[in-house]
This record gives C-alpha cells, structure tokens and sequence, in this order.
C-alpha cells in the first residue's frame, strides 16, 4: 500500500517539543525561531527528516508556519487547515491562526521587541518569504537572523537521514524529447534575457530538464538535488552520490555534470566570482543561495524558474502517455465504482475499505508506480471537509441516505491522474441533487469552455461558479490545479483560480473540479483532468479559439443529477461524455462489470 491510515498527530508531543525548542534558543540568545512545513526544495511532499514542523507542533497538513517565542507560539495554516490544526495541536501552548486574515509578519510585530533577533534557517524559506517578514521586524527594531544551523535539527535525537534512494532513468518513451534539447533549449533563453545562469531548486524541474525520475518523497517521483544551469556548457547536477547507480550514471553524464552537494556553495561563489547574472525564482528558491551569491559578488535576476512553462507545455509523447494513463486509470476507477455500488448500500463498506480497494484494483494493472497523493475517502460530513485524510479514529461507514466523496489518483510512467466523484449511496435527497446538478453544471461549463489566446486561468473560473453564485453559494477553493507528467500532481505555472495569473496555452493539462460543501452535512466535487487544445476555427466564426479535451473517463453519477436543471447543451455534453467512457472502459471491463457501466451511461433524457 502507498498509504497509511495510522493517526500521525500526537498534541502532547508538541508541547515537549517546544520546551526542549525554547532551551536551545535560550542558548543562542534567539528570543524565537520560525519552523516552515517546507523542505530546502519548497515541495508539497517532503522526506521523513524533513517533517519538522509535524515532529515540532504535531500539525500533519501539507502547509503551515510556526513561530516559535519565548512564551507564545503560534501556528499558521489556511482555511484548508483550520479545523485539522485544532485537533492535532495542543492550543494551550500553541496557537493555530489562519492565514491570510492574520499574517505571520503582523503577529511578530506585536509581539517582538526592539533589540529582538528571531532565527530562522536560510534554506527553508523563500525570498520572497523571508523579505515581507524582515521588513515587519524592521519597522519594530528587531531583527530576523539566518542561522549556520538549525537549532530544531540539534534538539530532534531521532531525526531521520535524509532519504538515499536510486535516481532511475525516465526513457524518452514516455518524455518525448531528449534531454539534451531540452537543455538547449532552456540555454537559449537564458541568453536571450542576458542571464549567465540559473539555478535551479525545485527537484521536479531538474527530473523534467534531466530526463530522470527519483523516489525520496511520497507520491511524487522527484530525485532531491539542486542544479546550476549554464546559459553555455553542460548543467551540473548537486546530488547525493549514493543516488546515482550505474544504470543512469551514463545517462546523466552525457548532458550534465555530478556533484557532490558539498560543493553546491564553492559553485555558487564561482558564479558570484565572475560577476556572473544569475537567475533565482523568488518564489521557490531558499534565502540561503540569494545570500550566498550576492556575497559572493553575482548579479542576481528575479525571475520565474525557466522550466516551469516548457514542462507544463506537454509534447506529442506526453500527451500520448497522458490519453493512455488514463484509459489505463479509467479501468480502475469503473471498476471500483461498480464494486462501490454493489458493496455500499450493506453498511459493511468504510472509508479505509474503499480507499484500499481503489488502491488495490489501480495496482492490478500491474503499472501502477506510487497514488499521486493520499486518497481522500470522505463519506458523509467527512467529505465536507476539503483535505480530509482518513485515519483509524476518524474512519467512517458509508452508509445509506448520505454521499461519499473519494479524490485520487494515480502515478503511472506515462502519466499522473487526479479524479473525483461523488456517490449517492442510497438515494440523495432533493437538495443534494441540487446542489450536484449546480457543481456539475459549472464543470460542464469548463470542459465546454472555448476561449482565445492570452485568456488566463483566472478569466475562466468564474465559468464553473457562476450556476453556484446564481444560487447563493460558492466554494472556497480553485477551480483547477495544473498536473505534472509522471511528476507533480500539483503544478505551475497555469492553474484555473482566482489567482492564476498564467495565459493557458495548448499542451497544458489542468484539473476541472468545481464543487460544494455543506459542513457537517457533505461534500460533492466533480474533477476532471483536461488538456487545453490548439486553437481551432468554429464554423460561422472569426477568431480561432483554444478549448479543454477531457482526459478522465469515468461515469459521473447519474442519481444525483437532477435532469430540468440542466440545459439541452449540458445534456448532451453528459450523454457524449458518458459515450465515450463507455466506448473507452467497457471492451477492458469483465461481464458484470460492462453490464454495469451500460446501466449508469445509459442516456439522460
Ligand atoms: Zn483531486
Ligand atoms: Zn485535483
């Protein structure tokens, strides 16, 4: 199994934490110390030895800040982690605050002092990050100080290792194009913007330009290491050497050069030494290399990391890879659907029992490499709550008269998934149909969106809200998320959100999950993984315009649609999708099975 559904918090472990936390400060004469949930890489999934703000406060959510002071301690999460913060902490000794109503830089000018120095570790933050909270220490006469080293790692005795594991080749079947012109091609836009360099912090931009692929985190298949990335000569790659095997040592030489991680700083200097422009992305890259390079003499640009669009702008290959993941993935989901249907209605079916089943009929297709996240299984009000992780205590039955939510995915070699349904089990009530008919009616709006060029997430979420906002009621989430190629299920830059700022473009693959929640009572979310097609005339038109091709095959459950909500339109592009899937799925499904996916696509007239 990829997933456990042991309970990882433990609240009195925190409180001790903190106290052996504030003896070490004490010793450095700190008056506080900032503990990010973020590894050196800013990544979503972080090693075993990583988890120290999970060791420090017993919060296990996926982000999250900690402040650490003399006699406060307070804890940031946003709205996705309020309710999750308060049960794991303990608030007697520390505080959860929710972000952005309170803001980690306003809470430490209250309550520092002029002469103050905070800690912090230069290689888990940001420099974006770190600069909003200097400015506030400032304003106030205290000061943030980078430590050499960070004194939670000195108080944590059974920290784990970093992890080692074997770097593996990621073959040009499944990325499309060789390594070496990936380079070439990053090369040249380091020239065209005068850059001698950048560096490179974010592991799945260096396995996407490298063509490798690593296992040190869950769900995510990234090699962690750091690269330089010259605008002439071969990149060198800053990676453990236990990593690198002889089945890709060869691999990696051809178009780069291994380092040791020790050397990572003397390379930095060498740069700064030749009064080079390097680029750092400020958004994802750790203090500590803009203070080493501006140390050391470099002439550093702020910009985006250079990998970050041509890696969402998947080639022929990978959008092969893609269609065929999903077929792939498609097959397991029916088929759990089909179980689900049958099994629930009994009572005996719990959210543990149907996140293993999913697992299990997903790794029968025996291409299964890693979930691309831990499954929520969410029934009743449990799927009201939007990063619901099931463990022992919390787990629940399904039971007749309420809904299940279950979003999960899969990491294949030629793809990642992501897909979520809701299931009626037994039948819906009136306003449950309706708030379904409203979600999806928003989700059909997307995978039928058309929309020309230059037209950025942002222009497009309103789409999948407004038969919500007609109604009274939103949700308090993106729309859609990009999605790596057998990398990150989470990635930039394009995203369908409020704050997706990116112009979508052909090639990009993005989720399509509208949905509602009704807290305490249930969750309903429809997502669809969609690629954004080339533009394309439309007869009678004039500008070619850009739309989504859906990805996920998968029926969507007719029992909570409420028919005359929808226009002729949405129930065609039902009955059309529900073909589809039933061509695709049914000839790989058994008898029982097929049976069962011809009932549930039947057309909704
Ligand atoms: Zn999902
Ligand atoms: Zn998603």
């Amino acid at each position: 199994m990829f997933q456990s559904f042991d309970e990882i918090a433990n609240p009195a472990a925190g409180t001790k934490h903190i106290a052996l936390l504030r003896v070490e400060l004490k010793q450095r004469k700190l008056k506080g110390f900032l503990v990010p949930r973020s590894d050196e890489h800013q990544s979503e999934y972080v090693p075993a030895s990583a988890e120290r703000l999970l060791w420090l406060t017993g919060f296990s959510g996926s982000a999250g800040l900690a402040i650490v002071l003399e006699a406060k301690a307070a804890l940031f999460i946003d709205g996705r982690y309020t309710l999750q913060a308060r049960d794991q902490v303990d608030t007697k000794t520390i505080e959860p605050l929710q972000t952005p109503e309170t803001k980690p830089s306003g809470w430490l000018k209250k309550h520092v002092k002029k002469g103050d120095r905070i800690g912090y570790d230069p290689m888990l933050h940001t420099v974006d990050a770190i600069g909003r909270l200097e400015k506030a220490l400032e304003s106030k006469g205290a000061s943030l100080v980078a430590l050499e080293t960070n004194p939670l790692d000195q108080v944590w005795k059974d920290q784990p290792d970093p992890p080692l594991a074997a770097v593996s080749p990621h073959s040009i079947t499944f990325a499309g194009v060789p390594a070496a012109r990936k380079i070439k091609a990053l090369q040249k836009t380091l020239k065209d913007a005068d850059c001698d360099a950048a560096i490179l912090t974010l592991p799945e931009s260096i396995a996407w330009m490298l063509n490798i692929r690593g296992h040190d985190v869950p769900h995510t298949p990234l090699p962690l290491s750091f690269a330089i990335l010259t605008a002439t000569g071969k990149p060198q790659l800053f990676i453990a050497p236990e990593k690198i095997g002889d089945n890709v040592r060869g691999v990696i030489t051809e178009v780069a050069e291994i380092r040791a991680q020790s050397e990572l700083k003397a390379a930095l200097q060498a740069l700064g030494k030749r009064k080079a422009r390097v680029r750092i992305d400020p958004n994802s890259a750790a203090r500590w290399f803009s203070d080493v390079l501006a140390e050391a003499g470099a002439n550093i640009q702020s910009a985006a990391d250079p990998c970050l669009l041509p890696k969402a702008l998947k080639n022929k290959t990978e959008i092969a890879g893609a269609r065929t993941a999903h077929a792939r993935d498609g097959v397991a989901v029916c088929r759990f659907l089909a179980w689900l249907d049958e099994q629930a209605p009994s009572g005996k079916i719990d959210e543990i029992k149907a996140a293993q089943k999913l697992e299990a009929l997903r790794a029968e297709s025996g291409e299964l490499k890693d979930l691309s996240f831990d499954t929520i299984s969410g029934a009743g009000p449990n799927g009201a709550i939007v990063h619901y992780r099931v463990n022992r205590a919390s787990n629940r039955k399904l039971k007749r008269g309420e809904l299940y939510l279950v979003d999960s995915g899969a990491q294949y070699l030629d793809g990642t998934t992501d897909i979520t349904r809701t299931l009626a089990i037994g039948k819906p009530t009136k306003e449950m149909k309706r708030h379904f008919t409203l979600v999806l009616k928003g989700h059909i709006a997307i995978a039928t969106a058309r929309f020309p060029k230059g037209t950025r997430g942002q222009d497009l979420d309103p789409l999948a809200r407004a038969p919500l906002w007609q109604a009274g009621l939103d949700f308090d989430h993106g729309t859609g998320h990009g999605v790596g190629s057998y990398l990150s299920v989470h990635e930039g830059p394009q995203r369908i959100s409020r704050l997706g700022g990116a112009e979508l473009e052909p090639g990009m693959i993005c989720s399509n999950e509208p949905g509602f929640y009704r807290e305490g009572k249930y969750g309903i979310r429809i997502e669809n993984l969609v690629l954004v097609t080339p533009a394309a005339k439309i007869s009678g038109g004039e500008r070619p315009m850009m739309g989504f091709e859906t990805l996920t095959l998968a029926p969507i459950d007719r029992q909570l649609i409420e028919p005359e909500l929808l226009s002729e339109a949405e129930r065609a592009w039902l009955n059309a999708y529900h073909a589809r899937v039933r061509a695709a799925i049914g000839p790989s499904l058994d008898e029982p099975e097929a049976a069962w996916l011809e009932a549930v696509t039947t057309e909704l007239s």
